[in-house]
């Protein structure tokens, strides 16, 4: 079966780093020119397949593989033709009018970079032209262009350190290598895509799973069958995408008439975005990893879309689309479980989000902040309880989470373990604040 090892890589001079930065913006920079011929080439044709495939990449890969090497020089053209072909694909989907699966109409290829940030940092590498060699001091070996090594003074191919240890260590096969310089973290990233016998698969995962609550306060709320759960607090993450939107208003009501944004608006959204990404990322990372050791096979999430418009105030939908990206979300989420080999099944159905885990009702509960309680005496932490209530949805039988709940913060760069993990008591703090006569309906988010 397909597994992917992903892991952060070190030069081990700052000869190789620059020689390692050459390689990666001319791989950019091949990707861009395949690009641009081919994109030409289709506007050319208003719109139509035509000749994208006549653009001469033969001539761009002699150019190129000097730097590249010639394996590299073809394996980023080959990527790039993948791209095209998957985009004309999905333009086929979305006007066969009896497939409903794309409702946007596709975007060709884009490019890497942009003028004002520069090129992309980002390769892709054959299968056998690297090695990677796992133990105590791990490395990765990947070829590189005779004109590189001259220029750097470099015998043989590019040696990386890998830092950390890999999901799969053991496997019959590797696929294609891609590697890739992460800005929002200023390291050298890739990711090995691996075939593994199904029977060497050293931690078997268990038949375990885990829920989630998906908001725009409480990031995840996240409830497993072996009885934890997990709160990914979005508060200040949220406040600071807050600022920076009000930032980019202010700078936007400054603007000339005749003007829509600047360099420095660009960047702000820019970087509002790979903000977001980052966290992002790393909270998959985080979540799916934890799930992984509890021996967790399947990971349900609801549907959030259907469940925002009609549940939702407009406030809260918007807060919650602009900022959490929701199908970005459970895309980056499905890709980091598939490499642990867990599934992810996204579930449409009835919002749990107000229903009483002791007594069923819907409608003699209230929520107070994250706080839910009901008439029947329940009080409980309202995403944790919504997610329970999913999960014994999903595996029709009831769920006791038995662990303390285990809260984690973002600090701009990891989700820590909060201090203040909610312990049950901690639940209750709300209660003289909140009438308790036995007259309120259920309310819609305060
Ligand atoms: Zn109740």
């Amino acid at each position: 079966m397909k597994r992917t090892n992903t892991f952060a890589l070190r030069p081990l001079s700052d000869n190789g780093e620059r020689l390692l930065r050459e390689l990666l913006d001319g791989s950019a920079a091949l990707w861009n020119q395949v690009n641009y011929e081919r994109l030409m080439r289709y506007n050319d044709e208003d719109g139509f397949e035509g000749d994208v495939w006549d653009a001469d990449t033969g001539q761009l890969e002699g150019q190129y593989k000097g730097v590249l090497g010639a394996s590299t020089a073809q394996q980023v053209i080959r990527k790039n033709s993948e791209a095209w072909r998957g985009f004309f694909r999905l333009k086929d989907q979305y006007h066969d009018e009896s497939n409903t699966s794309v409702t946007e109409h596709p975007e060709p290829p884009g490019f890497r970079g942009n003028e004002d940030d520069g090129r992309q940092l980002k390769t892709v590498i054959r299968n056998t032209s690297y090695t990677v060699e796992w133990g105590d001091r791990s490395r990765l070996e990947i070829l590189v262009g005779s004109d590189l090594k001259d220029r750097y003074d470099h015998t043989g191919r590019l040696r990386l350190e890998i830092a950390g240890e890999p999901n799969w260590p053991d496997y019959e096969q590797q696929g294609r290598l891609d590697l890739w310089y992460d800005e929002t973290d200023n390291t050298f990233r890739a990711s090995q895509p691996v075939t593994i016998d199904d029977d060497t698969r050293d931690t078997p995962l268990a038949d375990e799973a885990a829920a989630l609550d998906i908001g725009a306060n409480n990031l995840v709320a996240c409830t497993t069958t072996t009885g934890e759960q997990y709160l990914y607090d979005g508060r200040e993450l949220f406040e600071r995408f807050r600022q920076t939107t009000r930032e980019i208003a202010r700078l936007q009501s400054l603007l000339p008439e005749d003007q829509y944004s600047s360099q420095r608006i660009r960047r702000l959204y820019r970087k509002r975005t790979r903000r977001r990404d980052h966290a992002q990322a790393a909270l998959c990372r985080d979540l799916i990893e934890r799930l992984y050791d509890e021996g967790v096979a399947t990971v349900y999430i609801g549907g959030l879309t259907d469940v925002l418009e009609t549940h939702w105030s407009v406030e809260a939908n918007a807060k919650t689309h602009n900022f959490w990206a929701f199908k970005q979300f459970t895309e980056r989420l499905a890709t980091t479980a598939e490499e642990y080999g867990i599934a992810v099944e996204v579930r449409s159905e009835a919002w749990t989000s107000q229903e009483c885990p002791q007594c069923g009702s819907t409608d003699r509960t209230h929520r107070h902040e994250d706080l839910l309680m009901c008439q029947c005496g329940f009080e409980g932490h309202a995403d944790l309880t919504a997610s329970a209530t999913f999960l014994a949805r999903q595996i029709k039988q009831a769920v006791r989470p038995m662990a303390r709940p285990v809260r984690f913060q973002w600090d701009s760069h990891e989700w820590l373990e909060s201090s203040c993990s909610l312990r049950p008591n901690e639940q209750r703090t709300n209660r003289s604040t909140v009438p308790r006569d036995g007259n309120l309906a259920a309310g819609g988010l305060a």
